[in-house]
């Protein structure tokens, strides 16, 4: 259900394109965004692994993919960092009648990523169809156009052309299928087997049956975080939190990390999560998440002061960490409000909504506060109306010159990336002048958690002492995040998940370099 998106420095695509990287470039910029969390063995592991699994996925596999252009890394300002991007890959589309009923096992993409509710688009799509000029709106037209020219697509019940998390899930799938790899689904892995210390097999409920799995070589652990386990948000995370605002997936229960600390695992990084402001959408099972908007010109997010708290185009961790620094500063920001005017409505998304489309049911269950006056917008939200008809003015006095002094909303490439680009001279930047003005409720909320099990460069899981619990790894949201605080660029959750997991099967079947077929 992801966008599918991988982080992978250096990788042979940048090359074919022209686009410059090294691991040293690579290395620097991880050491600077983990600020000494990580041990520079995990980095470096990260670092050389990381181009080598999507090469060997490539000559291995169905899997490819291809680079999401200009998307920069988070921190374009950092030793190391690639500004112009290119170390942001997604999978390339895939056929879905390449699955046949495999199809069926693939969960779907959230309703928010699917056009219409069926179509799929890429990340890069996604970028393109910012661009509220008229070329911006033909490119965008040309994305319908052969949709809806394509029967085999626009009449399937879903779209048949998958993209993002959708087609990386599927071309590995079918990887899998070739190799005739058995896949267990609806099997939960309840409790780890331990022998003389060695950890040989886990104990898993099939059905009505338990059965014991021995392994031959080794278990990985690759079940999540624990973003949908209440108890261990509460015990792990600052307040307040809520497994409701998340948008990860409902299996992301915990389990591996749990039967990591029974046999003595030490765990790291509790209180973080991949954290994104979320939109709670009455009726819809997901929160919604607030990516675009905070980047487009005509919008600004405030808390119940009507004051601005942050770079609102800012990566999404940071601007969550931002709203929580506020409240806990007694400034009432949870809810945030993202606020918009006519202007931003009629050109852009907002959260479920189309560009101009705004559902009468939105504003009769309260989803969407409407008012002609910013006075009578901060009332409806219980917004103190001096503060936000102050923060307005002052905030469309300062973007007339194209420049944010408070925050410098829209100067780094990163806040661009999904800024509109026909805006000059600021493409995040505009006015909030055009009533009627409106209004949605923004969450604190995350794409997961990434506190886990302590792991090492092999991806072996680790005791308090340091010392490697044998036969035990973990990849992905069960471990502590190589990123620590941190976020690389776009598909730094996923990446690292792959990239340890491709670390973790060399290093548990003795294999100390790839072997490509
Ligand atoms: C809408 C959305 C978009 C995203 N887009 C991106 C993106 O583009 N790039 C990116 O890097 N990240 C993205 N993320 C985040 C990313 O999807 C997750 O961080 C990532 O999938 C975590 O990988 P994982 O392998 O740790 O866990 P998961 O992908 O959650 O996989 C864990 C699996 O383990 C299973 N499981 C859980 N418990 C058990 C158990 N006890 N026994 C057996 N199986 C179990 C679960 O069912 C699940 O299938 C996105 C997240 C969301 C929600």
């Amino acid at each position: 259900m992801s966008g599918g998106a991988i982080w992978v420095p250096d990788n042979h695509l940048m090359k074919e394109a022209g686009l410059q990287d090294s691991p040293d470039e690579a290395l620097a910029y991880l050491q600077a965004i983990t600020e000494g969390r990580v041990s520079d063995d995990r980095l470096r592991a990260y670092v050389s692994a990381a181009p080598e699994m999507v090469r060997y996925l490539q000559k291995n596999s169905h899997v490819r993919f291809q680079i999401v252009r200009g998307y920069s890394d988070y921190y374009p300002d950092l030793p190391g960092a690639k500004p112009p991007g290119g170390r942001t890959i997604e999978p390339v589309p895939f056929n879905a009648r390449k699955l046949g009923r495999m199809r069926q096992q693939i969960r779907s993409l959230p309703r928010q990523a699917r056009l219409f509710g069926r179509m799929m688009a890429t990340a890069y799509d996604a970028h393109l169809m910012m661009d509220s000029s008229l070329r911006g709106r033909l490119r965008a037209a040309t994305i319908f156009v052969r949709y809806f020219c394509n029967p085999a697509r626009s009449l399937a019940g879903m779209d048949t052309r998958l993209t993002l998390g959708n087609a990386l899930i599927g071309r590995l799938r079918l990887s899998l299928a070739d190799r005739g790899i058995p896949v267990w689904l609806d099997t939960r892995a309840s409790q780890t087997i331990v022998e003389d210390g060695r950890l040989v097999g886990l104990e898993v409920e099939r059905g009505e049956k338990r059965v014991c799995i021995r392994a031959r070589k080794a278990v990985i652990l690759a079940a999540g975080g624990f973003a949908r386990n209440r108890a261990m948000r509460q015990k792990y995370q600052r307040q307040p939190v809520s497994d409701s605002w998340t948008v990860a997936c409902p299996e992301e229960t915990g389990d591996a990390i749990q039967m990591g600390l029974e046999i003595g695992a030490a765990v790291d990084f509790m209180d973080e999560a991949w954290w994104m402001p979320t939109s709670l959408v009455p009726g819809e099972d997901l929160p919604n998440m607030i990516i675009v908007e905070r980047s487009l010109p005509g919008s600004i997010i405030v808390n119940s002061l009507g004051k601005r708290f942050t770079n609102e185009a800012a990566p999404y961790i940071d601007v969550v960490k931002d709203q929580c620094a506020s409240h806990s500063q007694g400034c009432g920001a949870i809810p945030a409000y993202l606020i918009m005017d006519r202007r931003f409505r009629s050109r852009y998304p907002a959260s479920p909504m189309l560009p101009g489309l705004t559902p009468r049911k939105y504003i009769r269950n309260g989803y969407l506060k409407v008012a002609d006056t910013i006075e009578d917008l901060a009332r409806q939200c219980c917004i103190d109306s001096h503060g936000l008809v102050a923060e307005v003015n002052r905030f469309n006095q300062s973007v007339a010159n194209g420049r944010d002094p408070d925050f410098r909303r829209g100067d780094s490439l990163i806040d661009r990336f999904y800024g509109d680009p026909s805006v000059k001279p600021n493409p995040c930047l505009g006015p909030l002048d055009k009533p009627p003005y409106c209004a949605i409720e923004l969450w604190p909320g995350d794409l997961g958690t990434k506190g886990g099990l302590n792991t090492d460069a092999h991806a072996r899981v680790l005791r308090p002492n340091g010392s490697p619990i044998e036969g035990l790894y973990a990849v992905g949201n069960c471990a502590a995040s190589v990123m620590a605080h941190s976020y690389a660029g776009a598909g730094a959750t996923i990446g690292p998940s792959m990239v340890f997991g491709f670390i973790a099967a060399l290093h548990a079947s003795g294999e100390t370099k790839v072997t490509y077929t």
